[in-house]
């Protein structure tokens, strides 16, 4: 395979692969696996019908080839996923066209991570980013709707740290109604930590949350809260394309961000592409169907013809999604067609 710069219909390079390890989970969150829809009779996907670890290598190596910098291990909850570390190990061979290593990350509600943090990064795990919605331990629990206590996160958190898991990112999923008084105290926590706190604006991904406009605390109010509490000012983004819009707080010089997915549409620098578990490609997390790399995969395809038809699928991408909700309805509203689950499609 030869190196060369792809580049998508809007001249966005490819540059960061998230691969969904499982769709189940031992969380309920009410904005994402609410528990009417993934209730006991729920059918999650059988174990052959998950991409392997080689298929899962397989499809990074070519698109490290194609571009991609950042790995990004999600699910449901990827530390659900039997043997993870060895996928990690696998994933931590490859290299850039230029002989880089490639950053590998995982997105984790932190239930198993004070038990997995050491083998992860002995495996070759470089970051992490742990969700977490409320310090006040019955907010919390009535989030996760499995009574999962505050208490145990914050000490994955810091096992974590300890392994060399960092600069750890803490996403807090805002809803109106449910977890928005906790903004300020979750400022007031993380602030003066090594850990990296963002708001993240309450999503329409999927179908099952009953996404609700009135429910969505855009990240300017979020900001004018914390900034009344603690003065903040603007920082420049890490690089070009980068989701957080970070502030720094004026005594501490500390970092808070905000993910801004309604309110503030970032498709134009967008380099993400994702796959989902039985390996369906989606080159948008609001996309309503994937292109299914299994079949190909599973049908003897060599790598050349793979790399043909990923970088296909890329260079014919018009995803926009948020660009057009927010012109279409000034802002927001529902897609109104069936999108894929987050919990499927991993954040
Ligand atoms: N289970 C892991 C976790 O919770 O970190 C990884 C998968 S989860 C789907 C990835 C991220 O998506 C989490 O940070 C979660 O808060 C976020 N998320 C899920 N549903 C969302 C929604 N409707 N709006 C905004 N973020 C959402
Ligand atoms: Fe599970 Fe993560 Fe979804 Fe919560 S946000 S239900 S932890 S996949
Ligand atoms: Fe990227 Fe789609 Fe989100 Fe736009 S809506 S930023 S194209 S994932």
């Amino acid at each position: 395979m030869t190196p060369s710069e792809l580049l998508d219909t809007r001249n966005r390079p490819l540059r960061d692969l998230r691969i969904s390890v499982t769709d189940r989970c031992n969380f309920r969150c009410v904005y994402c696996m609410p528990r009417e829809v993934f209730g006991r009779d729920y059918t999650f996907l059988p174990r052959e019908e998950l991409l392997t670890f080689e298929e899962i290598t397989r499809l990074a190596r070519i698109s490290v080839a194609h571009g991609v910098e950042k790995l990004r291990l999600t699910g449901g909850e990827p530390l659900l996923r039997k043997g993870l570390e060895e996928l990690i190990g696998m994933l931590a061979e490859l290299r850039t066209p230029q002989g880089k290593r490639v950053d590998i990350a995982l997105t984790t509600n932190a239930s198993a991570l004070a038990v997995k943090a050491e083998s992860l990064k002995a495996a070759g795990l470089d970051r992490i980013t742990v969700s977490l919605d409320s310090l006040d331990d019955a907010t919390f629990r009535s989030m996760n709707d499995v009574d999962f206590p505050v208490a145990k996160v914050l000490k994955g958190i810091d096992v974590a740290h300890e392994a060399g898991l960092g600069p750890i990112k803490i996403n807090m999923v805002v809803k109106r109604g449910h977890n928005d008084h906790d903004i300020v105290p979750m400022a007031r926590h993380f602030r003066n930590t090594p850990y990296i706190l963002r708001f993240i604006e309450y999503m329409d991904v999927g179908s099952s949350n009953g996404w609700e406009l009135g429910e969505v605390v855009p990240s300017s109010e979020v900001v004018s809260r914390i900034n009344e509490a603690f003065p903040l000012e603007a920082i420049e983004p890490n690089y070009r394309g980068e989701t957080a819009a970070r502030w720094r707080y004026k005594d501490t010089g500390g970092e808070v961000g905000v993910i801004s997915s309604v309110t503030q549409s970032f498709c134009s620098t967008c380099t993400r592409t994702r796959i989902s578990t039985e390996g369906k490609l989606f080159t948008c997390l609001f996309a309503t169907e994937g292109h299914d790399l299994r079949a190909l995969l599973r049908s003897g395809a060599t790598d050349e013809e793979l790399s043909e038809v990923m970088a296909g699928i890329w260079r014919s991408r018009t995803d926009r999604y948020s660009e057009l909700r927010s012109s279409r309805t000034g802002g927001l509203g529902p897609a109104g067609r069936k999108k894929i689950e987050m919990s499927y499609i991993g954040g």
